[in-house]
């Protein structure tokens, strides 16, 4: 419940209180006295109040979102996702020469996103977890291609370094010290922690 007093919504509940000492619920819209209001934000930063019963409503759905999520159906279409976020995000830095890790905020989005619909709509602390490896398993795969790819570059331009390449697909192991230097940097790693941050909060149980 908001203080009283504080917000400027509040000031004008106890003007009105004077008269009918009643409030109007944000969702039934339906008048109820002011004593049993609960007070919550909205989305706008504004003051929300609801009734009794709309609470218990909320609280009920919110509750039930956590129920019976279908995790396999989740991870499947969060991998598909992860798929085709991480082959969309190879094609543009492949084509346009880009390198934005920004990238990596999107991909965690729309995994995000995916797995609370795969889901069936669901939220949880599982869904969180899927989220998030099915996240960071699409940029460590991801990033890996892209240093393939870009060590290619660099061996066809130097070609005179390197006589016996012609730009076939060539395999360097991940854990190849250099591939790992050419994969994380200090603020790809802070942008990677921000897109598993969002993959993970997005399917977080919501309460009221
Ligand atoms: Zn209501």
């Amino acid at each position: 419940m908001a203080e009283q007093g504080k917000e400027k919504d509040d000031f004008q509940i106890k003007i009105g209180a004077k008269a009918d000492e009643s409030v109007n619920c944000g969702q039934c819209q339906g008048q109820f006295p002011a004593a049993q209001r609960y007070a919550y934000k909205g989305k706008k930063g504004q003051t929300v109040y609801l009734c009794e019963k709309c609470h218990e409503a909320a609280e009920k759905a919110f509750r039930e979102e956590t129920q019976n999520p279908n995790l396999a159906k989740a991870a499947v279409v969060g991998s598909l996702a992860a798929l085709a976020a991480g082959v969309a995000w190879y094609l543009f830095s492949v084509l346009t020469g880009y390198q934005i890790g920004y990238v990596a905020i999107g991909v965690g989005f729309l995994i995000g996103h995916a797995v609370i619909w795969g889901s069936g709509k669901k939220r949880g602390p599982s869904l969180q977890i899927i989220s998030a490896v099915i996240t960071v398993v699409t940029l460590l795969v991801s990033q890996y291609f892209l240093v393939l790819f870009y060590l290619r570059e660099y061996l066809l331009e130097h070609s005179a370094e390197f006589p016996g390449y012609n730009g076939q697909w060539l395999f360097v192991s991940p854990f190849e010290p250099d591939v790992l230097k050419a994969m994380f940097s200090p603020i790809g790693l802070i942008i990677w922690g921000v897109g598993i941050y969002f993959a993970y909060s997005l399917p977080k149980a919501r309460s009221i």
